[in-house]
């Protein structure tokens, strides 16, 4: 087996200053010294501007699942991915 490394994230989706959780799997064939392991995050920006009027009622932007506790700031978070997203 060659080695591999595979960074695993609950979701694909965080806001500005928000802490990225995950797992990162180091697979190798045999016993590897190491140092240690840098990992390295670059991500994109996509905003997307929806003009609506009346009630909102918005689907997730990674999954369009529905959302689900929506707090006092209008941040309601996707009942299937857990991404949070505002409604209003
Ligand atoms: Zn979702």
């Amino acid at each position: 087996m060659a080695r591999e490394i595979v960074v695993e994230l609950p979701r694909t989706a965080y806001y500005t200053g928000e802490v990225i959780e995950g797992t990162v799997v180091v697979e190798a064939s045999r016993d590897v010294s190491s140092r240690g392991l840098y990992v390295d995050f670059t991500g994109t920006e996509e905003t997307v501007i929806t003009r609506q009027q009346g009630k909102v009622a918005l689907s997730c932007p990674n999954c369009g699942g529905p959302p689900t506790n929506v707090d006092r700031f209008g941040i309601a978070t996707c009942s299937y991915c857990g991404t949070r997203f505002l409604v209003r």
